[in-house]
């Protein structure tokens, strides 16, 4: 492979591309060239001038990548893909021009693989985030997206060096974090391994020389080991007829290092460790040998795992046991048929290989093998927030699986370290939302109780029960916190929704006694440029919405009805009086109205107002003399009218001439406070007999006044009586 990356690009293309097709015929004999060609030969155009950091030219990388491709027998389109799989990132080739050369196929693979691009995202780790849910949505579609980036990785982490060691750690870091266990979670053993031991090798340089170096040193040590192990049970497999293959595991670095930190053992004590695998034909083989191994040695309680009966997630299908060997060495085993081999180190590839194309591109939902790609790429759908997201998926990977059970016996795989909660919400999301606890294996326990394998849960509930943010630390699966979290949003919205509309009300009540907030909600909206009354409330209520922000509305509202209406609205804001008894227009808004001097208005008299200059709004009556001058300025005039709702009291002057007698004055008197009108200015002037008299009185409407005239009227001397314009006064005169 190297002599055909050291004439690139400076040798002619068609020598390139017919040793790179020899290359791929060699170790992908059946695969067809024709696509892998064109492929070729636009990625060496679309490269041309590109560069690695390392100096070299940049097509060496997407070609060893489609050999790495080619090595592990895929088809011509995924190693076409991976010769393309950088042109929409780094060149200016776009998806249609690929789609049109390549196909849909090959435009959907690399289109898969290609990042997101930086400009639309906030920052690195959203962007990140995305690509990654990107890159999943586009595996649902067609697996070998994935299988397309594990070969582009593993060659970027073959020539990382040339990188700033920032960089070198982030994709080391990224790798062990997200590549390595997707590989895992898609039961693909042995990239998995190589994308660790790689990966260790450039964040951990010196810890890896010392493994490899031990390694090496204790290999005699350890195959003698296996050996001595082996050949009693070959024997014994040979007497029962059974072909199988026995042999020592190969250890990987990245794996011993993980076991000396995890368990905080020496190097030796980990490798000391053995563990051997045995392949065979059948299945029936399988039990036979492992009953064949539990009678020779002693097996270790609670390490039997049959993962042929119920397979991980992944596909994977194996026995394992772990038994007592010589010198009370502790053995490890693994019992499998050739093709559960290949699906345990080849996983969704080795599908692949074995069914057709059009049955694994997309996983059927038959397809059990794949339930966790399939949970991930439902619950991907709720998780809205890439740093959400990006915890959820980072945390997903990981886990190693345990098995439950409902009381009706079906199985619920969860990851270990899951709880009762998690549980809930993997059998139903409102079981989950009202969980109290659970019975487990009928045994009441709490809803942050540890499931372990094999037990039977009947999760206890009550309606009454809801979330709350402790429950975030008892749930440990994606699904559940997940539905936790949007439990908790939305419940802490409708907690700003109900303070923002009580702030808001009360505000608004405070300004506006008398009409309510909710006639003006559709203006308020548009002025604020909201869409619903409910963001309104929880804008308020979270605070990110100053109250007085809306209560603008109703200043700005105000100016507006002023233009519209006179000028009315030159005295709103200036004057915030209470009302007077007087409504102007249709509304009783608090303005400045005041009683003309000139002709004392009282309830029932026709009345009309003008708009003074600072002084609000003056009332007079339309027989008044001012309102004729006032008249001639439409533009001042205003509509009125007596607000029937309000008692308030009014000044009346009356006129009256008589002749005089004793007891007159005492009899008017007594009909104004019998009346209810309460005098305060009076006088009597008497002159030859004739009496002249003017009063100044208290009273609520006109109707009260002509009760009190006709009164006045009919008492014995009285000629006449009048209510006047102004109030009299006869300069010298005595009060009466
Ligand atoms: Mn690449």
């Amino acid at each position: 492979m190297d002599d055909i990356l050291k004439t690139l690009p400076s040798g002619s293309p068609d020598a390139a591309v017919k040793m790179f097709l020899d290359k791929i015929v060699e170790v992908n004999p059946k695969v067809q060239t024709g696509l892998i060609k064109d492929a070729f030969l636009f990625a060496w155009h679309a490269h041309k001038d590109q560069f690695r950091k390392s100096g070299e030219p940049f097509l060496a990388h997407p070609v060893a990548t489609a050999f790495i491709l080619a090595e592990q027998k895929l088809d011509a389109i995924t190693i076409a893909a991976g010769l393309l799989h950088d042109v929409l990132e780094d060149t200016s080739t776009t998806k249609e021009e690929l789609s049109e050369l390549f196909g849909e196929e090959v435009a959907l693979l690399v289109d898969g693989v290609t990042k997101i691009r930086a400009l639309q995202m906030r920052n690195r780790q959203e962007r990140q985030a995305e690509t990654y849910r990107k890159m999943l949505l586009s595996m649902a579609k067609d697996l070998r997206v994935i299988i397309i980036k594990f070969a582009d990785r593993i060659h970027n982490l073959r020539t990382l060096k040339y990188l700033e060691p920032e960089r070198i750690r982030a994709i080391a870091e990224e790798t062990l974090d997200i590549y390595a266990p997707l590989a895992h979670r898609l039961g693909m053993a042995k990239i998995k391994l190589d994308l660790e031991d790689l990966a260790f090798k450039h964040l951990h340089p010196q810890e890896y020389k010392d493994i490899a170096a031990k390694v090496a040193e204790y290999h005699f040590d350890r195959e003698t080991a296996i050996d001595n192990f082996a050949s009693p049970l070959r024997a014994t497999l040979e007497e029962d007829k059974i072909t199988a293959v026995i042999a020592g595991r190969p250890k990987h670095f990245y794996s011993i290092y993980r076991k000396m930190v995890q368990r905080n053992k020496p190097f030796e004590e980990i490798f000391d460790l053995l563990a051997i695998r045995i392949i065979v034909n059948s299945i029936r083989d399988c039990y036979h040998v492992l009953g064949q191994i539990h009678s020779m040695w002693t097996p270790i309680q609670d390490r039997f795992k049959d993962y042929i009966s119920t397979p991980k997630s992944n596909g994977y299908q194996s026995l394992h046991t772990t038994i007592f060997g010589e010198h009370n060495k502790i053995i490890e085993m693994q019992i499998r048929t050739w093709e559960m081999n290949e699906i345990a180190e080849d996983g969704v590839a080795a599908h692949w290989l074995y069914k057709s194309s059009d049955q694994v591109r997309s996983f059927s939902k038959e397809d059990k093998t794949l339930s966790w790609l399939r949970n991930l790429i439902e619950w991907q759908k709720d998780l809205t927030d890439s740093a959400e997201f990006y915890e959820f998926f980072k945390i997903d990977l990981f886990h190693a699986e345990i098995f439950v059970f409902t009381p009706r016996g079906d199985l619920i795989p969860l990851p270990s370290g899951a709880t009762v909660l998690d549980f809930a919400f993997a059998v139903h999301t409102q079981l989950g939302l009202h969980c109290t606890g659970a019975k487990i294996d009928s045994k009441i326990e709490p809803i942050n109780a540890t499931l372990k394998n094999g037990q039977t849960i009947e999760v206890l509930h009550s309606d009454s029960k809801t979330p709350s943010i402790e429950w975030l630390k008892d749930a440990k699966t994606p699904k559940a916190r997940g539905a936790i979290r949007r439990w908790l949003k939305n419940a802490e919205k409708q907690e700003s929704v109900d303070l923002g509309k009580k702030i808001i009300q009360t505000s608004y009540k405070r300004l506006h006694a008398n009409s309510s907030f909710n006639e003006h909600v559709p203006e308020v909206l548009k002025f604020l440029g909201l869409s619903s009354i409910e963001r309104l409330y929880e804008l308020a209520g979270t605070g990110e919405l100053p109250v007085s922000r809306v209560m603008q509305y109703f200043h700005a509202s105000k100016i507006k009805k002023k233009m519209s209406s006179n000028m009315v609205s030159r005295l709103v804001g200036t004057f915030t009086g209470r009302t007077q008894g007087i409504l102007v227009g249709s509304s009783n808004d608090n303005l400045m109205v005041r009683f003309a001097k000139c002709c004392n208005p009282i309830p029932g008299d026709p009345i009309i107002g003008f708009v003074t200059k600072g002084r609000g709004i003056s009332v007079h009556r339309c027989d008044c003399r001012t309102s004729e001058i006032f008249d001639t300025d439409g533009e001042r005039k205003i509509e009125v009218s007596w607000d029937q709702g309000e008692q308030k009291k009014f000044y009346v002057s009356l006129e009256l001439t008589g002749t005089d007698r004793p007891g007159m004055l005492f009899e008017i008197s007594h009909v104004l406070c019998d009346s209810g009108a309460n005098v305060t200015d009076a006088m009597i002037k008497v002159t030859n007999q004739q009496a002249r008299g003017a009063f100044q009185i208290e009273i609520h409407d006109r109707n009260q006044l002509k009760q009190i005239l006709r009164r006045i009227q009919k008492i014995k001397g009285i000629e006449n009586v009048a209510r006047v314009k102004d109030y009299i006064t006869y300069p010298g005169d005595n009060t009466a």
